[in-house]
């Protein structure tokens, strides 16, 4: 039988039983990134997020059709500008070539975090058609408005015959009046301020445009989503998810064009990832507030004194649950690193050693309450942090096993075997953990490291130059770097 599991709903702003449209199907729709600049952190923890997510309903037996987008096209800056042709303009490029730069950069970056990918990854531009017919649909319908080439989706109009606009993001329409900032340029050309462009007139000079039935232009940014998850999961479908940032306007008008096109709320269920935060503040390039995913591997960075693996990363976004905020911080990381190792350690203990007590041992129930409770906390909304406590927990009994301060008759073959099973169960399919070889988290590469660092330490204290620069100049050969902190002295792989 499947698992029971609970989900908190933006939509209705609880947690309910997840009750799929079809049964053992699940359709999950998730907003990609906009591909004109490099992948920052906060969007790494939104996607590492999902995935394990997507990870977990496979888990339990789901069969999931995950869709995720590239949006390429329509995503405006408040000036007014497409945030491609900006991308474009500022490197000389096609917006093509900027699209496909970071998209590329993308991949690698989900690939470095070891995060699946979606199953259908749909990019904007490839469905100018279907945004059309949907434009069309929203004008039929006779929710939307042509003013000067450009189509306004009439939210007055579908608020007062649906009473709907609004109810994801908790805004009522007055509020909207006063702080749309949607499409400042052509604030003249809507009957109401919160009104938003589903097509919008290109100007001359503008780089993306196509055809449509009402002027050479390009679709809004809101619409891609609502065109592309229909095409692929249907007109209603399971789950939708992004940032939380996303929930105004992007979401609330993505569910204004699915019901203003075909009747229906696209998504059962919506699921929203908190920010990242950096020493407790929104991650931010003005204020200077950021650190890039490569600093965080490398350590060039003022944020931080050494540089984390790729999966201590992950682990550490794992500490917090998708819905809290997640504040990174260099003692945070510090903690993680730790988190991860003592696990893995333990997991390596699990593997290597062998316990064949027959009948039951007196830890057996500890231990299998604490493996299905990590599960049951899964269940509940996905909750990561509860479930990795409840590991740590069994790891002063798994170290105690290696160390013989508990014999192995304490605890039964099936207890034992079952806790190895379910760990990397856990650790491996669920929260996509891997072991760290290539980095200074773990392995033989790392005491091998250690024992150079020391070497070059201790030519620097005995002022045994020509040895030090040789150590110095033969790991810049390797492209190792190495980074002395305050407490200790760190390395990377380039
Ligand atoms: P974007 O490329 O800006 O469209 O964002 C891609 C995804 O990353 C969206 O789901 C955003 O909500 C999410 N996102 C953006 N910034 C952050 C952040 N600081 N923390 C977590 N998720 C974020
Ligand atoms: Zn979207």
């Amino acid at each position: 039988m499947q698992r029971q599991i609970q989900v908190y709903n933006s939509l209705t702003r609880q947690k309910e039983v997840f009750t799929p449209l079809h049964e053992g199907f699940i359709g999950m729709y998730v907003c990609g990134p906009t591909v004109y600049s490099d992948v920052h952190l906060g969007n790494c923890r939104t996607f590492v997020s999902f995935d394990v997510i997507y990870r977990y309903l496979q888990f339990i037996g789901y069969k999931v059709r995950y869709v995720r987008n590239i949006t390429d096209v329509g995503h405006l800056l408040d000036d007014g500008e497409d945030r491609m042709s900006k991308g474009a303009k500022q490197n000389n490029l096609e917006p093509m070539e900027v699209a496909q730069k970071y998209t590329v950069g993308f991949h690698d970056m989900m690939r470095i975090f070891n995060t699946l990918p979606p199953n259908i990854e749909p990019r904007a531009t490839g469905h100018i058609i279907e945004q059309i017919e949907m434009v069309q649909a929203i004008l039929n319908n006779g929710y939307a408005y042509i003013a000067n080439g450009s189509v306004y989706f009439d939210t007055l109009k579908f608020a007062e015959k649906t009473g709907e606009y609004g109810r994801l993001s908790g805004r009522v329409i007055d509020e909207l009046l006063a702080e749309s900032r949607d499409n400042l340029k052509n604030q003249d050309e809507k009957r109401h301020p919160s009104d938003f462009a589903i097509w919008m007139k290109a100007s001359e000079e503008h780089l993306m445009k196509w055809n449509s039935p009402w002027s050479v232009g390009f679709p809004g940014w809101h619409l891609e989503c609502s065109a592309m998850s229909t095409k692929y999961l249907g007109e209603h479908f399971d789950i939708h998810g992004g940032g939380n940032d996303l929930k105004f306007p992007h979401h609330e008008n993505e569910i204004a064009q699915n019901m203003g096109s075909c009747g229906c709320q696209p998504a059962t269920y919506w699921l929203h990832t908190n920010m990242l935060l950096m020493n407790g503040k929104k991650m931010s390039k003005s204020d200077g507030n950021t650190i890039s995913p490569v600093e965080l591997f490398t350590g060039d960075s003022p944020h931080v004194t050494k540089g984390y693996s790729p999966m201590v990363v992950r682990f550490f976004f794992l500490q917090s649950h998708y819905r809290s905020t997640n504040d990174l911080t260099d003692e945070a990381l510090q903690a993680a690193e730790k988190g991860f190792k003592r696990l893995m350690e333990a997991g390596k203990i699990l593997t290597s050693t062998v316990i064949d007590t027959a009948g039951e041992g007196p830890l057996d129930k500890d231990i299998l309450e604490a493996m299905e409770g990590a599960f049951a906390d899964m269940d509940d909304d996905f909750n990561t942090p509860r479930a990795l406590s409840r590991l740590f927990e069994l790891v002063p009994i798994i170290n105690s096993i290696k160390d013989q301060k508990i014999s192995k008759d304490q605890i039964s073959k099936t207890a034992w075997d079952t806790l190895q099973e379910k760990w990397f169960h856990l650790l491996f399919d669920v929260f996509g953990l891997m072991e760290d070889t290539a980095s200074a988290a773990n392995g033989p590469v790392d005491g091998l490291m250690q024992l150079i660092i020391e070497l070059r330490q201790q030519a620097r204290d005995n002022k045994d130059w020509p040895t030090s620069d040789k150590i110095r100049d033969t790991l810049q050969e390797l492209e190792i770097v190495i980074k002395d902190g305050k407490e200790e002295t760190s390395w990377t792989f380039k």
